[in-house]
C-alpha cells in the first residue's frame, strides 16, 4: 500500500489512513510506502534554492514551516518522548545542512537528494509511530535500509532491479512472516557507496512498485484523493468518469502522456511480474477503484482517457538535405539523448524535409545548442525554429488499435472549437493519438475531446 503526500496532508488524514491499514491488516501481509507530507518536497526545494541564492530570511522561514508542520503533526497524533526525539533529531540535522548550503551558496546533486530525503524520512517515521499506536506491529525503514539500491544519478536515480529483488527478499520477507509490517520511505534509495538518492518527482510510486516486485505481492494499492484513474484530469473537466480497468500499456501511456495520478516508471516492474495495481480512493475505501493489469477489459470504450502535458517546447528542423539521406534524425536524437534531453514526441513529415521534436521546456536551450552543433557536424544547411511553450494532448485506449476513424473524430472535435493543431504524433503502439496546440488552447482541447468521446459521469 502506498500513501502519497495528499493522503497524509493533515494529522487527521494520517490518523484515518492508519485506520484503513488496520482494517486490512488482519487478513493480509502488508508493506507500506509513504511519501512526504503534502507540499513538503516543494518546500524543501524552495528552501534549497533560497539558501543557494543567499536569501537567509526566506530559507529560515521555509525551514520553520517544515519544522512546525512535523512537530505539530507528531504532537497532534500523540507522539511524545523518544518518538518525538527522533523527529527533532532529523530536524536538527536538516537545519545544520541547510545552513551549510547557505554558507557555501552551493548545493551538489548528492546533497540535494540528501536534503530532499528528510521529507519522506519524517513523514514515514510519523506514520510508522501512528500505526504502532493503532496496535500494528510496524517497523520503519528508509528505502536504502529496505534494499532499494540505485545508480548514482542523483535527482533521478535508476533502480538496480536484480539487486533490489535480492535484498528486499532477504530483509523484508522474514519480517512479513513474523507478522511485522514494514513501513518504507517512498522516493528515496541508496547508491552503491551508501549515499541517499532520489527516484525523481512522484517517485514513491516507483518505490512501491519495486517493493511489490521483490516481495511478489498479490496486488499493489495506491491510495488517492480521487476514486481511481479518471477519464481526464478532474482539475480540467467536470465530473470525469472513473475507469474500472486499464492494461499496463494503457496506464503507462496515460502517465507518460501527462496524467499525474501515476508515475510512468512504476508500471514496468509490475508488468514484468504481472502484479495488478489498484488505484483506490481513501474517501471510499470499499470501492474497487481502478485495476491496472494485463488485459485492459472489454473494449467497450475505444477512447478511455484524455491527457494534457504542459510546459513543453516544440522544435522544428527543416531542410531539403534530409530528404532521402538515412541516419540524420538518428544522429540528432542520439545527440539529444547523450545530452540528457528527454524527447517526449517526434513527428516526421512524409517528405522527410521536416522533423518536429517535443521536449520539456526546461531543456529547450540545451536541446537547441545540441541540434545546432549536430547539424553543423553533419554539414547541412537547415532552418531551425521553435516555440517555447506549447501543450500536448493525447487520447488513449487500446481499442483504438485498428479502429478506423478515431483520428478524424479527434481532429474534427478540435477544429470545431477553432483550435489550431501544430503537430500530430502517433506512437507505433497505436494506443494513443497525440497532438500539439498553442499553450492557451490545451485545456479547451481536452474539454472538446472529453465531450466528443463521452468521458463524463453521465454516459450519453
Ligand atoms: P499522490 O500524492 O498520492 O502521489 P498525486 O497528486 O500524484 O497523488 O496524484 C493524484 C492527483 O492526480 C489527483 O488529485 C488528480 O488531481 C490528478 N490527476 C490528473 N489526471 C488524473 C486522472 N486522469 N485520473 C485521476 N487523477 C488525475
Ligand atoms: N515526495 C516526492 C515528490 O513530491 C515523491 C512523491 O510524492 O512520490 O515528488
Ligand atoms: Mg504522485
Amino acid at each position: 500500500m502506498k500513501f502519497g503526500g495528499a493522503s497524509l496532508a493533515y494529522p487527521k488524514d494520517i490518523y484515518m489512513r492508519a485506520e484503513i491499514v488496520k482494517k486490512y491488516s488482519s487478513d493480509n501481509e502488508i508493506v507500506i510506502v509513504t511519501s512526504a507530507i503534502k507540499g513538503i518536497t516543494d518546500t524543501l526545494l524552495d528552501m534549497i534554492e533560497n539558501a543557494v541564492k543567499g536569501r537567509k530570511d526566506r530559507m529560515e522561514k521555509m525551514f520553520l514551516t517544515i519544522r512546525e508542520t512535523h512537530i505539530d503533526t507528531a504532537r497532534l497524533l500523540g507522539l511524545h518522548g523518544d518518538k518525538l526525539d527522533t523527529i527533532l533529531l532529523y530536524l536538527g540535522e536538516l537545519e545544520k545542512i541547510i545552513y551549510s548550503v547557505y554558507n557555501l551558496r552551493e548545493v551538489t546533486p548528492r546533497a540535494k537528494d540528501y536534503i530532499l530525503s528528510f521529507g519522506e524520512r519524517l513523514s514515514t517515521w510519523i506514520f510508522t509511530e501512528t500505526l504502532k499506536k493503532a496496535g500494528i506491529n510496524a517497523q520503519f525503514f528508509t528505502g536504502g535500509e529496505a534494499g532499494i539500491v540505485t545508480d548514482n544519478k542523483y535527482g533521478n536515480a535508476n533502480p538496480d532491479l536484480e539487486l533490489i529483488d535480492e535484498l528486499i527478499k532477504i530483509r523484508l520477507l522474514p519480517l512479513l512472516e513474523e507478522g511485522v509490517m514494514p513501513v518504507v520511505t517512498g522516493f528515496i534509495g541508496v547508491d552503491k557507496s551508501g549515499h541517499i538518492t532520489t527516484l525523481g518527482r512522484g517517485g514513491s510510486d516507483l518505490s512501491a512498485a519495486l517493493l511489490a516486485y521483490a516481495v511478489e505481492a498479490d496486488e499493489v494499492w495506491f491510495w488517492k484523493d480521487v476514486p481511481g484513474i479518471l477519464t481526464a484530469d478532474p482539475r480540467i473537466v467536470e465530473k470525469p468518469r472513473k475507469i474500472s480497468v486499464l492494461s499496463y500499456m494503457e496506464a503507462a501511456e496515460l502517465s507518460a502522456l501527462g496524467a499525474k495520478v501515476l508515475h510512468p516508471r512504476a508500471v514496468p516492474p509490475l508488468m514484468r511480474k504481472r502484479i495488478p495495481l489498484r488505484i483506490k480512493g481513501y474517501l471510499k475505501p470499499e470501492d474497487e477503484g481502478t485495476v491496472v493489469k494485463e488485459q485492459g477489459g472489454k473494449w467497450s470504450q475505444v477512447v478511455k482517457a484524455v491527457t494534457l502535458i504542459k510546459n513543453i517546447s516544440l522544435i522544428n528542423i527543416y531542410s531539403t538535405f534530409m530528404v532521402g539521406v538515412p541516419g540524420i534524425s538518428g544522429r540528432i536524437f542520439s545527440a539529444l539523448g547523450k545530452g540528457g534531453v528527454n524527447i517526449l514526441m517526434i513527428s516526421q513529415n512524409v517528405s522527410e524535409a521536416n522533423i518536429s521534436i517535443l521536449i520539456s521546456k526546461k531543456d529547450l536551450r540545451k536541446a537547441l545548442n545540441i541540434i545546432e552543433k549536430t547539424i553543423r557536424d553533419i554539414g547541412f544547411t537547415e532552418e531551425l525554429s521553435y516555440e517555447e511553450e506549447v501543450a500536448a494532448i493525447s487520447v488513449i485506449g487500446e481499442g483504438m488499435r485498428g479502429t478506423p476513424g478515431i483520428a478524424s473524430k479527434v481532429f474534427t472535435a478540435v477544429a470545431e472549437k477553432g483550435i489550431n493543431v501544430k503537430m500530430i504524433a502517433q506512437g507505433s503502439s497505436e494506443i494513443n493519438i497525440s497532438f500539439v496546440v498553442d499553450k492557451g488552447d490545451g485545456e479547451a482541447a481536452v474539454r472538446a475531446l472529453y465531450k466528443r468521446f463521452n468521458l463524463g459521469m453521465e454516459k450519453t
